[in-house]
């Protein structure tokens, strides 16, 4: 087997912010600091706790608890209602702190981002004084009551579970020297995307702790996943190089068609096969669990001519009919302004749409555009569905096509989707 040991470097830091909701009503409101606080969606008796402050985790308030059971074993807690738009603004500004440091960071969640200095080596020679730094530049470029625990690692997945370890304020680095007396202190379920049904198909398997994990070797590892997932855990528990973080490969997707003569005959085959490419977007961005927020829409015919038209969207978009609606407006103005042929014609030979600059859904559903968040769940919903049930269980109107073109195009890109549903973040 070739030695791994080229990725030992710990360059990797993952930024997590401690309770960052509650931080963030405790930042803006002086009364509110080291006070048990409470974020709700709404502060009725029945509300639901969503973030306790780090002194109300301390008496024993957890996350979920109603708001009644909460008060009851702890009377002085403060219920405050969520302010989403207040979070967003805090985590723009963090992320602004940390581009500082290094172009190189990518915004995880809300309250989570991944700082990648492996191409700033040179211009930092000490990665722990860089998080003291980030710590610091945070206090003071955003608010003083503004704590992160931060986690050091040869990659992301690594770096994770380091920020996991100490909290709030925590600052651990996880090295090829140290990781085994952090292994050992672990379950199998502390690891990041290791949830109670892998757990147990390990267990089935002998591999019952962390460590065991660690030691197994890849060829057992992938017998027992039965997939290249048992690869990447080597890797990730190995030193191997990074699995967890390939922002490059996902700066934008593309979903293109070259037509065949049959296919480009009628303006309604043409009309799905533009329907279908954004519903393959749609799936892979639901994968992804990103929305867009641009989207270019390309045709090229066989004279040599071609049509393309971009659109920044303003609003993040995931959906495959609003994509769909909004490329066929901007075709059919430019139609009607040109006074030209269809775009969508029977000299077409390849058609793509491809999205871009993409926003994590988690900030999306914080964002200002939250009548969207019942749909988006929907949304998500039914390719959980999908996943567990297969493909053609559950189907939206849309999709209920008896057409092989529809079925071609859903097929493209399926290997990369297997590798994106085990991502552990
Ligand atoms: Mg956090």
């Amino acid at each position: 087997m070739k030695r791994l040991g080229e990725f030992t470097k710990p360059t990797i830091l993952f930024v997590d912010m401690n309770s960052f909701f509650a931080s963030c009503e405790q930042q803006v409101n002086f009364y509110l600091r080291d006070r048990p606080i409470a974020v709700c969606v709404y502060t009725g008796k029945q509300g639901c706790v969503i973030a306790p402050s780090i002194e109300a985790k301390q008496l024993g308030i957890k996350l979920g608890m109603r708001l009644d059971e909460a008060v009851k074993i702890c009377p002085e807690l403060i219920p405050v209602e969520t302010n989403s738009r207040r979070y967003r603004e805090f985590h723009v500004a963090i992320i602004n702190v940390l581009r500082q440091f290094t172009p190189d960071v990518l915004p995880k969640s809300i309250d989570e981002a991944v700082v990648d200095l492996t191409h700033c080596q040179l211009m930092y020679q000490d990665v722990w004084e860089v998080a003291l730094r980030i710590k610091s530049d945070i206090r003071t470029k955003v608010g003083d009551y503004l704590n992160c625990s931060i986690g050091i690692a040869p990659n992301a997945f690594l770096a994770k579970l380091a920020s996991d370890i100490q909290k709030p304020d925590g600052l651990v680095m996880i090295t090829p020297e140290t990781i085994d007396d952090v292994l050992t202190n672990l379950k199998l379920t502390d690891l990041p995307g290791i949830g109670d049904r892998m757990a147990k198909r390990l267990e089935d398997q002998g591999i019952l702790t962390p460590l065991n994990l660690r030691y197994a070797s890849p060829e057992r590892l992938r017998a027992v996943c039965k997939s290249i997932i048992g690869w990447h855990w080597h890797l990730r528990l190995n030193f191997g190089g990074e699995v967890d973080l390939e922002t490059s490969a996902y700066k934008s997707m593309q979903a293109m068609r070259t037509l065949s003569k049959s296919q480009r005959q009628s303006a309604e085959q043409l009309d799905e096969l533009l329907q279908s490419l954004c519903l393959t977007l749609e799936r892979r961005m639901v994968r992804q669990d990103v929305f867009c927020q641009v989207v270019t829409f390309d045709c090229r015919y066989h004279n040599g001519r071609n049509y393309s038209d971009e659109v920044k969207l303003p609003e993040p978009k995931q959906d495959s009919m609003e994509l769909y609606h909004l490329i066929r407006q901007r075709f059919e103005r430019f139609q009607e302004i040109n006074r030209c042929e269809p775009i969508l014609n029977q000299s077409i030979r390849s058609m793509s749409v491809s999205v871009n600059r993409f926003m994590p859904a988690q900030l999306v559903s914080f964002s200002l555009f939250e009548d969207n968040t019942r749909k988006n769940r929907l949304r998500k919903a039914l390719y959980e569905v999908k996943d567990r049930f297969g493909n053609d269980k559950l189907m939206r109107a849309t999709e209920l096509r008896d057409n092989s073109i529809y079925r071609d195009v859903i097929g493209f890109g399926s290997i990369k989707d297997l590798h994106d549903d085990q991502n552990p973040f």
